[in-house]
C-alpha cells in the first residue's frame, strides 16, 4: 500500500487573517491516517511555513520557475520556494495550462527546477471535456506525461508525485466516478510500469476535481488512487481534515 497523501490547492483565495485561521484550523483538527499538506498562495507560504514547522504538515506551492534566478518578474524560484520550507510544488495545474498558456515542455522545465532543489513536484495531468467525448483522454495524459519523461527520463518520476485531473471536474461540482478516475490513475501507472516497474509501484499519483468528504472515501478505496489534490474543498479546515479522514 502506497502511504495516502491529501494536498490542499487554496489557489487565489483568503487573506492573511483567513489564512492563519486555516492553519490552525487544521493543525488543531485529526487528519485520520493521511498526510496533509498545503499549497496557500506564495505571499503567504513565509507565513504558513513558520505555522507549520514542526507539524507533520507539508507545504507547497501552486508553482515554480522554470529558471533558478534572474529576470524573470513576477516568478518565483526553487531555491526560494525552499527557503520558506516548500517540500512540494505543484507544475502543470490546468489553470496554468489554459489561463497562462504554459506548454508542456514549460511544465517539463518547471519540473525539472522543483527536482534540482529537492523539491518534489506535484505535476498535473489531465484531459478536457472535449478530448474525453473525443475519446482521446489516454493520449492526452500520456502526452503531457511523456514531455517530463523525453526530457528527463522515467527515473525522475520517482522524485514527484502525479495529480490526474480531469478539467471538466475541476471545481465544477462534476466529481469524476471512482471507475473513470480508477481508468486513468491505472493507464498512467501501466504506461510507467512499461519502462519503469520500480517507479510505477511507488510512484503516488493523486486524483483531484470536485473531490470532497463525501465523495473521497469510494475514490480513494481504488486500487491506483493514492491521495487527491484538493481545490474548493481544502478552503475549510474540518472539510479537508474529513477528506483525510475518509482514507
Ligand atoms: C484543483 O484545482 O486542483 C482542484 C482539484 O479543484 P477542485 O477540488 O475545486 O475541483
Amino acid at each position: 500500500m502506497r502511504p495516502i497523501l491529501i494536498a490542499g490547492n487554496w489557489k487565489m483565495n483568503g487573506s492573511l487573517q483567513s489564512v492563519i485561521e486555516l492553519v490552525e484550523g487544521i493543525k488543531a483538527g485529526n487528519p485520520g491516517k493521511a498526510s496533509l499538506a498545503v499549497c496557500p498562495p506564495a505571499i503567504y507560504l513565509m507565513k504558513v511555513g513558520g505555522m507549520l514547522d514542526g507539524s507533520d504538515i507539508a507545504l507547497g506551492a501552486q508553482n515554480v520557475c522554470d529558471a533558478n534566478a534572474g529576470a524573470y518578474t513576477g516568478e518565483i524560484s526553487a531555491p526560494m520556494l525552499k527557503e520558506c520550507g516548500c517540500r512540494y510544488a505543484i507544475v502543470g495545474h490546468s489553470e496554468r495550462r489554459s489561463l497562462y498558456r504554459e506548454t508542456d515542455q514549460l511544465v517539463a522545465n518547471r519540473f525539472a527546477m522543483a527536482v534540482a532543489s529537492s523539491i518534489t513536484p506535484i505535476l498535473c495531468v489531465g484531459e478536457s471535456l472535449e478530448e474525453r467525448e473525443n475519446g482521446v483522454t489516454e493520449d492526452i495524459v500520456a502526452r503531457q506525461l511523456d514531455a517530463v519523461i523525453e526530457a528527463q527520463g522515467v527515473s525522475v518520476l520517482a522524485q514527484s508525485v502525479i495529480a490526474y485531473e480531469p478539467v471538466w471536474a475541476i471545481g465544477t461540482g462534476k466529481v469524476a466516478t471512482p471507475e473513470q478516475a480508477q481508468e486513468v490513475h491505472r493507464f498512467i501507472r501501466q504506461k510507467l510500469a512499461r519502462l519503469d516497474e520500480q517507479v510505477a509501484h511507488k510512484i503516488q499519483i493523486l486524483y483531484g476535481g470536485s473531490m470532497n468528504a463525501s465523495n473521497a472515501g469510494e475514490l480513494l478505496a481504488q486500487p491506483d488512487i493514492d491521495g487527491g489534490l484538493i481545490g474548493g474543498a481544502s478552503l475549510k479546515a474540518a472539510d479537508f481534515l474529513a477528506i483525510g479522514q475518509s482514507v
